[in-house]
């Protein structure tokens, strides 16, 4: 029996790791630690709740003794470090959230982790989950690779990159086994709606404006999340130690090309003339520090580990569409209470 420790399982990428795990991997005992904020949200992992290789736990990272005293109860032999602020919309509002939970609460995880698996940790594995962004924005060519430079722009990206050197530090220095990976943007079921997909899906449905930044010329490269999930496996458990490996969809778009491209997908879903919903189309006010474009070279993770994304961009915006539509009452959910108020202040 293996005890794995997963942060952030409430979430949008954790939930969708955590049914791996929990499903694929009887054997294993999943504890899910979340702090349940405003992005998690426990209805997201509802189906697998009752398993009994299953435990979910209330708490949050920052706080050092109460990640002490975890791991020193639990023993894990596994972490896979999902939990984070995760919005850079919100990161520039209030960047010292991103700090305390992305900075602080990592290096609360890498410290316990340390500390309990001392000289001992044959076996063990510390996996932090982090974000192309790190390395900055691109030009009209090129790709980030494994040993591009960091050089973040948002409070969100710097927190991010910040804790992934504290994890590369904590592997040099103290010789903790660890894995990171850096994944290019994730779309999928259970998405938070403040984020572009989601957020214009719902927007579609209710015939309000779809906010598109600047020109929309801003180009990221997208990753259905269950592909994220199986990379993440696959990496956690065949993954070199003390390596990194970037995850992306060989799939590169224009945000204005996407958006056209969905509003297609729901117009032809809610029965509406095609062109209708790209009516609602409203270009509004630059992010500022907005990178140009993300795009990532996963040709290590293929080679090494023989992972590539099992889904075309259309078939993957297909699913998410359709499970939108098939879940209102998850939406009405999470779009009501303290998401709507911040909704207003954003975009009204
Ligand atoms: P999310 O915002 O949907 O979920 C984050 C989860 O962490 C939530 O359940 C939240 O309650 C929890 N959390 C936040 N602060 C906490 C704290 N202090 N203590 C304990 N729990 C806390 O995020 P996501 O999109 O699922 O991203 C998960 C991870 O993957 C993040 O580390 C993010 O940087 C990384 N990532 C995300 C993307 C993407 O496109 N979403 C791409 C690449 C990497």
């Amino acid at each position: 029996m293996k005890k794995i420790l997963i942060t952030g399982g409430a979430g949008f990428i954790g939930s969708h790791v955590v049914r791996r795990f929990v499903n694929k991997y009887p054997e294993y005992q999943i504890f899910n630690l979340d702090a349940l904020t405003y992005a998690g949200n426990l209805e997201n992992i509802a189906d697998i709740e009752k398993q009994p290789n299953y435990t979910f736990v209330k708490g949050d990272i920052v706080d050092a003794d109460f990640i002490h005293n975890l791991f020193q109860e639990h023993q894990f032999d596994g972490v896979l470090h999902l939990a984070a602020e995760s919005h850079v919309d919100r990161s520039i509002t209030d960047p010292m959230a991103f700090v305390k939970t992305n900075v602080i609460g990592t290096v609360n995880l890498l410290h316990a982790a340390k500390t309990i698996w001392k000289d001992n940790s044959e076996g063990k594995r510390f996996y932090h989950i982090s974000t192309d962004e790190v390395y900055g924005s691109l030009g009209a060519e090129g790709l980030f690779t494994e040993t591009t430079a960091y050089d973040p722009n948002s409070p969100y990206s710097a927190s991010k990159a910040s804790s992934d050197h504290f994890v590369r530090a904590y592997g040099e220095t103290y010789n903790l086994p660890y894995v990171l990976t850096n994944c290019s943007n994730n779309y999928g079921p259970f998405h938070f709606p403040e984020k572009l997909i989601p957020l214009f899906i719902n927007n579609i449905i209710q015939n309000k404006p779809l906010p598109v930044y600047g020109d929309g010329k801003y180009t990221r490269d997208w990753l259905f999340v269950e592909d994220h999930a199986v990379a993440i496996d696959l990496v956690f458990h065949e993954g070199k130690n003390h390596d990194t490996y970037n995850i992306g969809g060989f799939n590169e778009w224009q945000n204005i090309d996407l958006v056209k491209l969905l509003c297609k997908i729901m117009d032809e879903k809610l029965g509406r003339a095609i062109g209708t919903s790209e009516q609602l189309i409203a270009y509004v006010k630059d992010r500022p520090g907005h990178d140009l474009r993300y795009a990532i070279d996963a040709t290590k993770i293929s080679q090494e580990l023989g992972w590539k994304p099992s889904v075309t961009f259309e078939e993957g915006l297909e699913k998410t569409v359709h499970w939108y539509m098939q879940n209102q009452t998850w939406l009405d959910h999470v779009t009501s209470g303290a998401y709507a108020s911040y909704y207003e202040k954003q975009y009204s």
